[in-house]
């Protein structure tokens, strides 16, 4: 792929900044990264157009950050940069449950007092974490024409089982472009690209119109009930009355072989309807067992749910997801997609095309999934209750209430009880706004240009919570990944490419000029 740029500097702001550089001292576009930023920025040369098209290669052009290495020791240095930061977060066993953030939520308020920018340490509820949970908080203020943006990620992670691992999980290792560790792409690699965001923003000149919020908050693999629910509910001060938020959930997606990446902006995301269901059964000893056993009480009752049907839905964001898909689409899916609902009624071998990819399947069919089971701890002995979780995601516009009712009507067993442990509603943030508009104006600037797609999460994050009190939330960090680079999340040997970390800084700063310029 080639390293060169069609994108020009952009002008006299601080993305121009960014790419400035004295002749002879290739320290330029990641001078942000080693504090000595200001002294060079105005003594630009003929230089910086060769250093510019050397080292503009932003996400849309390359994956592998080893083309950059080679245009100068700045791109290295700020790779180092990112790479020392996210190991160091990494090595904060932050794993949920209990959660324990507050050490790594200390962490990145001490890197932001460090360049000066104002932050606190947010305690949050903390159930059984003896050490703490808490968020992290910063700002960097605009000149206040507008209202703020923030840039949320998660402190916690998923647990790991160390021995699938090729590395310690919680060790942090580099190898070469990679960080190696739980938490490196899901969310600790995105709370370091916010983190350096803001440390960038903190050397400008001239302030953006907007505050820019820098929010890591705990809980997010269980729900964030404790932690970006918790803020939006008691402690939305700390938002200023925002009216953006950039989070996890989409993303730049590299689909090799030249073609245009797609910059995937989630609206709106499937939601989860999480339910506990328990049999009751006469308990005693197993060798005379009474009709009423709970297990097998349980097991036919689940196997009643799982014959529940799910028609396909084709929600209305869903629908003009894939009629923005359809222009890159093959020649046998352009027409489906272009109006998918209708297809998928009516077109059975696009349908059985479609429906076979269970990823796309999960876009238009509410699924459902057992994922616990709890019996008797004993061959001889027959438990009182058996116990079953089902992990039940929905398509926008259904309700969990709904949902539940359906289940209790296909168990029709009065000695089970269903319990909801886990909902909200589906609420989506519109496509129309210079926030979207920026991004994709910094999309259309790739080489070649990239599609700018509104997409449907299929899992969840804490953006809903934002979206419920009136802020426009995207999931979407300018991090460029290929497919398979997601197998990492919630799964083996998880590793972060320090170079596209690095390179998504970039991209979000010009994200955060543009819309600077049309808002
Ligand atoms: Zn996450």
């Amino acid at each position: 792929m080639s390293i060169e740029a069609k994108r020009p500097p952009q002008g006299a702001n601080a993305s121009k900044k960014l790419f400035d550089s004295t002749l002879g001292d290739r320290s330029s576009r990641f001078q942000w990264f080693f504090g000595h930023r200001r002294q060079i920025l105005r003594k630009a040369s003929r230089f910086n157009s060769v250093v510019f098209s050397l080292l503009i290669c932003v996400q849309g052009c390359a994956t592998s950050s080893g083309d950059f290495a080679r245009s100068g020791g700045d791109f290295a240095r700020a790779k180092d940069r990112v790479a020392e930061l996210l190991s160091r977060a990494i090595q904060f066993k932050s794993v949920n449950p209990p959660g324990d953030e507050k050490p790594l939520a200390g962490f990145f308020s001490e890197t932001l007092s460090k360049a000066g920018i104002e932050n606190r340490v947010v305690d949050t509820p903390s159930g059984d974490s003896k050490v703490g949970r808490a968020a992290a908080w910063g700002v960097v203020r605009g000149s206040g024409e507008r209202r703020p943006l923030v840039l949320l990620s998660h402190l916690d992670v998923v647990p790991a089982e160390a021995d699938a691992w090729k590395t310690d999980p919680f060790a942090g290792v580099r190898e070469g472009d990679h960080v190696i560790g739980r938490g490196a792409l899901d969310a600790k690699g995105i709370s370091i690209i916010h983190l350096l965001t803001l440390l960038e923003l903190a050397e400008r000149d001239a302030p953006l119109k907007r505050d820019v919020v820098f929010l890591a908050t705990p809980d997010e693999e269980s729900g964030g009930v404790y932690g970006a629910g918790f803020i939006a509910r008691e402690r939305s001060d700390l938002l200023g009355g925002a009216e953006y938020l950039l989070t996890e959930g989409g993303g730049i997606l590299n689909r090799g072989s030249g073609d245009p990446a797609l910059w995937r902006i989630g609206v709106v995301e499937k939601s989860p309807c999480w339910l506990r269901v328990v049999a009751h059964g006469t308990p005693g000893h197993s060798s005379v067992p009474p009709l009423d056993a709970a297990v097998p009480r349980l097991i036919s009752a689940l196997e009643r749910v799982s014959q529940i049907e799910s028609p396909i839905i084709v929600a209305p964001e869903i629908a003009q997801m894939y009629r923005e898909l359809a222009k890159l689409a093959p020649p046998e899916d352009a027409a489906g997609y272009a109006d998918l609902a209708r297809s998928l009624a009516e077109d059975s071998e696009f349908r059985h095309r479609f429906m076979t990819l269970r990823f796309q399947a999960a876009l238009v069919t509410n699924t459902m999934a057992v994922t616990v089971l709890e019996g008797g701890s004993r061959t001889n002995v027959l438990p009182a209750e058996a116990v079953a979780h089902i992990d039940a995601r929905l398509l926008p516009g259904e309700s969990c209430e709904r949902f539940t009712h359906r289940v209790q009507q296909a168990i029709a067993d009065p000695g089970i009880s269903t319990e909801v442990l886990l909902s909200f509603e589906t609420r989506s943030s519109s496509s129309d706004t210079p926030l979207y508009a920026a991004i994709g104006t910094i999309a259309a600037k790739s080489d070649p240009p990239a599609h700018t797609v509104p997409s449907v999460t299929i899992g969840f994050t804490d953006a809903h919570y934002f979206r419920d009190i009136g802020v426009t939330s995207y999931g979407f960090t300018p991090r460029a990944m290929r497919r398979e680079d997601y197998a990492g999340v919630h799964g083996h040997d998880e590793r972060a490419d320090i170079g596209t970390l690095a390179n998504a800084v970039t991209t979000l700063i010009e994200i955060l000029e543009e819309l600077d310029r049309l808002d």
